[in-house]
């Protein structure tokens, strides 16, 4: 299995620090508001990855952060006036219920910074003690010039990068290279007592202490989106090198942007749909299904046109796998020679599924093996015996939950859908059809919606 590694800038065959166990660690949202779908192309992505290497045998160990102290968090906790924890435990709840939709697994650990700061500060007071960090003014800094490898992930050079920055007078950073690891409180904010004084954790340091304790001194995959080469992985990698005396990760993998209008989205920019709203319009299967149809890292541009394509394709698999389940009630029968001939194309199609995934986790030539298997299934199944029509089935949808795609849900309702069928219930009640405005609601409610009739209208819920 080979995968890219940004680390070394080639696709390196994948060999674990212990042999048949995979430590997982990627970079979670800082929780201020609902995720975007920008966000979400990390989360379907490496879960993807955790998914077929579990197919593959390994025991996948999936660390995922919440970053739940932060400038945006404060400041959303102020406008509101709210404490910062009300806002990140609500953002965290609606993360985790959009994540459900996405069908992405729970991770294995799902740490907060807040309930890590114990961890960060022994981390930073190891750092001093090596003399790599140092404290002025209740703020801790980081010596970066003092980690010989500073740079490597992201191909940057410290003195081309001190030549772009601007120093502020009345900066009291050794170097203005060096980054912030402890800041100290200031009005208003959330903080934890250190022995530097009151204060909070810089970013960076969160991650590398929260992997270390959940996987180890060495992870084997360290992932995120591309922007986070850069400072947020760099700083990473020099913090935990710098006091573990240990390699940090044996691969980087990152994913490209999602863009809209091929800018990339993001919350500053305003130009982000968040996955709440885009599940309104198409079942979130479906957004999953439209990222894997790219590689992940190419950069994926989000159109109605994109998504209605994959609609369509992922109609055309979930079709083959209804019909697939129907001729299971009336095939019969063990395999015949035309049966068995068909077993060894389909074989052939899983390795190419299996190949692409490979090669970096090619989803999108994997989608393109499980179209083939669909179109054989269409046209050999119908004569198939019960045995063959078996094998598809298995075949097709294990293929299909290595991807995240549940073939055995119905697809839900949506919205719109919904107030459609409500608006013709009360039709059929203004016309005194009772029955078709029973059956409405009796059909709402196998779907899980309750309607409630009040003074002001029909009111309905999702059960
Ligand atoms: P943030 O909450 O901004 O720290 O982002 C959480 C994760 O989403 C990180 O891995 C980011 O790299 C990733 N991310 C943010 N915006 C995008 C985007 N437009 N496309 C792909 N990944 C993104
Ligand atoms: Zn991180």
């Amino acid at each position: 299995m080979k995968l890219y590694n940004t680390l070394t800038r080639q696709k390196e065959e994948f060999v674990p620090v212990h042999e048949g166990k995979v430590g997982m660690y990627v970079c979670g949202p800082t929780v201020y508001n609902y995720i975007h779908i920008g966000n979400a192309r990390p989360m379907v992505v490496f879960d993807t990855v955790r998914r077929y290497l579990e197919y593959k045998g390994f025991d996948v160990n999936y660390v995922s952060n919440f970053t739940d102290v932060d400038d945006k968090i404060i400041k959303k906790a102020n406008e509101e006036g709210v404490s910062s924890s009300e806002i990140s435990e609500r953002f965290i709840k609606e993360c985790i219920k959009d994540m459900e939709g996405l069908n992405v697994k729970p991770a294995t650990h799902h740490p907060r910074a807040t309930e890590e700061i114990d961890g960060m500060i022994d981390m930073i007071r190891k750092l001093i003690e090596k003399g790599i960090a140092y404290e002025k003014e209740g703020t801790v800094y980081f010596r970066t010039r003092s980690f010989k490898d500073y740079g490597r992930l992201s191909g940057k050079n410290l003195d081309d990068m001190q030549a772009g920055i601007r120093i502020a007078v009345s900066d009291e950073k050794e170097d203005p290279m060096d980054f912030v690891l402890w800041k100290p409180k200031k009005e208003g904010e959330p903080s934890w007592p250190s022995p530097w004084g009151d204060g909070r954790p810089g970013w960076h340091i969160e991650c590398s202490v929260m992997s270390k304790k959940y996987i180890g001194s060495t992870i084997d995959i360290h992932a995120g989106g591309e922007d986070l080469v850069f400072p947020h992985h760099e700083n990473e990698i020099a913090q935990s090198e710098a006091a573990n005396d240990e390699k940090f990760a044996k691969y980087w993998m990152h994913n490209a942007f999602l863009n809209i209008d091929n800018k990339k989205m993001s919350k500053s920019a305003g130009n982000f749909f968040t996955v709440r709203e885009i599940s309104e319009k198409y079942p979130l299967q479906v957004i999953r299904f439209f990222m894997l149809s790219a590689h992940y890292r190419s950069p994926l541009n989000f159109s109605d046109t994109l998504v209605e394509a994959a609609k369509n394709g992922l109609d055309r698999i979930l079709t083959a796998v209804y019909s697939l389940r129907d001729s299971m009630q009336t095939a019969q029968g063990a395999m015949s020679p035309e049966d068995l001939k068909n077993v060894d194309t389909a074989k052939e199609l899983v390795a190419k599924f299996e190949a692409a995934m490979e090669d970096d986790f090619n989803t999108a030539d994997a989608i393109s093996a499980i179209f083939e298997l669909v179109k054989l299934a269409n046209i050999t199944a119908k004569d198939g015996s019960l045995e063959y029509v078996e094998y598809l089935y298995h075949t097709i949808t294990q293929l299909c939950d290595i991807l995240g795609i549940e073939t055995e849900k119905e697809e839900e309702l949506l919205d719109a859908d919904i107030e459609a069928l409500i608006e013709e219930r009360q039709a059929a009640r203004k016309a005194k059809n009772y029955a078709r405005a029973d059956e409405i609601r009796n059909m709402l409610a196998d779907q899980g919606i309750i309607l409630e009739d009040t003074r002001a209208g029909v009111k309905w819920k999702r059960a």
